[in-house]
């Protein structure tokens, strides 16, 4: 069993100021109630794990019972900052609080005064021990707590690791519409990937560009994407952008309905009676290339059916 502490990081008295009203970015989105994780402790999981994948390691997936762990340390924090807890217990003993009782590794960040996630996480980052803790290789999940008292903010990040674990499965978590503005990155999404664990969580995942592949968001129309991440691979498809309908195959006169009318209109064009103004691939059924009365009988043959 490993327990690895980090010494208590605080943060420079001038952030006071802008505490109470936190920058919040508009890309952030919400992770399912089930995760019991709130939208700024979401955007530190998921800022952990874009540091873990720039050093190329999978990334940490959190669940309801190491939130609320987590949640509970940083409400102790507001009362002593340290990795001790108010019943002068250590920190690890919060497992036994939430009904976690094995683990092969622990490790607990804690900070204060940051006022935004992007902000702790960097401050972490830029302390050795802390950092040692975001980016080992050997810790599976991270439950991040988030509490204000006396104008400072206080996190904490609590890395679990069972014996065991192991993800067996991973399915993704759309958001209501899957319809975006171009320009819209994947993290401002809204994705949240579900995994189940051996040691038995259903975990989550904010589903970040890191893990994705196929998407360009300059480009609009449906776009298939490939997602990567722990072992497994997933697609989900988005539109961007305004979808152009798609064309109705035989709709000689554009009103978006086939009827006895296309297939009449289609002759004509066929003997040169009349130019249509559709695009020939729509008249021409059969896909042959021109346009002919062969065309025509199969529009009819459709209607009547
Ligand atoms: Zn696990």
């Amino acid at each position: 069993m490993k327990k690895i502490f980090a010494s208590v990081l605080l943060a420079c008295v001038m952030f006071v100021t802008s505490i109470l009203s936190p920058m919040l970015s508009v890309a952030q989105k919400a992770a399912p109630p089930a995760a019991n994780i709130s939208l700024d402790e979401w955007e530190v999981l998921r800022l952990t794990n874009h540091e873990r994948h720039e050093v190329g390691l999978e990334p940490l997936t959190t669940f309801p019972l190491l939130q609320e762990a987590a949640h509970i340390r940083a409400d102790e924090l507001c009362e002593l900052f340290s990795h001790t807890r108010p019943d002068g217990s250590t920190c690890w003993t919060v497992l036994d609080d939430v009904g976690i009782f094995s683990y092969s590794n622990l490790a607990e960040n804690i900070a204060a005064g940051y006022p935004t996630p992007a902000a702790v996480v960097e401050g972490w980052m830029n302390s050795s021990g802390h950092r040692a803790n975001i980016l080992n290789g050997e810790l599976c999940h991270l439950g991040v707590g988030r509490s204000i008292s006396g104008g400072y903010i206080y996190w904490a990040q609590f890395f679990y690791t069972a014996h065991g674990c192991e993800y067996t499965e991973l399915e993704l978590i759309m958001p209501d519409s899957v319809n975006f503005d171009v320009g819209t990155s994947i993290d401002e999404m809204g994705i949240t990937g579900m995994l189940d664990c051996d040691c038995g969580a259903v975990c989550y995942l904010p589903i970040s560009a890191d893990f994705c592949s196929g998407y360009d968001q300059n480009a609009s129309g449906r776009q298939l994407v490939t997602v990567s991440c722990l072992g497994f691979t997933a697609e989900f498809e988005v539109v961007i952008g305004n979808e152009e309908d798609e064309p109705l195959i035989g709709d000689a006169n554009g009103n978006g309905r086939l009827e006895a009318m296309d297939a009449m209109l289609t002759l004509r064009h066929a003997m040169g009676m009349v130019e249509l103004s559709v695009p020939l691939e729509i008249i021409d059924f059969d896909g042959s290339g021109g346009v002919t009365a062969i065309d025509a009988l199969l529009i009819l043959r459709e209607v009547l059916q």
